[in-house]
């Protein structure tokens, strides 16, 4: 399973995404938060025993929608709720393409409508590990996960950044065009 950074980083990459689909950027608050929000499944670590199972779940990604559209804007409402929905979805996205040691192995992705654990087994992603961080292999093992996921994520972080950056350009240049237009 990624690390929070791991997460943090596909959370932004699936904003930035989604501003290109949508053609409107997101605004750096917005990107963060959404950023520290995929890191949040992993909570459920501090209760024992419920792992990767609800908070891991579609339905969890519903609630995150739902609670992002009730507390935003009228205006913003739909696009702010978008991006927290595609973030949160992302940590599930990563962690279904990452490696897992720990049985049962996966996420409760229909959580609580099916009990079915899921995972791709194509091990994209190193296991991280939560505890006894300070011990030189358990470090060792996390710098390598981090390192990974850099490698991974990075170049892809950097390649939609420039299509985002081309296309939002692109786009307000259009807008002053209609302005200039419309005077
Ligand atoms: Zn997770």
């Amino acid at each position: 399973m990624p690390s929070p950074i791991g997460h943090a980083l596909g959370a932004v990459a699936v904003v930035w995404a989604v501003d290109l689909v949508e053609r409107r950027p997101s605004s750096d608050r917005l990107i963060i938060a959404c950023a520290l929000l995929a890191t949040t499944p992993d909570l459920d670590l501090l209760w024992p025993g419920s792992h990767r199972a609800a908070t891991h779940s579609v339905t969890a990604v519903l609630l995150v929608m739902m609670i992002a559209a009730a507390v935003t804007g009228q205006v913003s409402r739909w696009r702010t709720t978008l991006r927290c929905g595609a973030a949160y979805a992302s940590h599930l996205l990563l962690d279904w393409l990452g490696a897992d040691s720990f049985p049962p192995r996966g996420i409760q992705l229909l959580w609580p409508f099916s009990g079915a654990w899921y995972i791709s087994d194509w091990d994209l992603f190193r296991q991280t590990a939560r505890q006894h961080f300070l011990t030189p292999a358990i470090i060792r093992q996390n710098v390598l996960a981090v390192c990974q996921e850099l490698a991974i994520l990075v170049p892809i972080l950097v390649v939609i950044w420039l299509v985002r950056v081309k296309a939002l350009t692109g786009l307000s240049t259009e807008l002053s065009r209609g302005d200039h237009a419309a005077q």
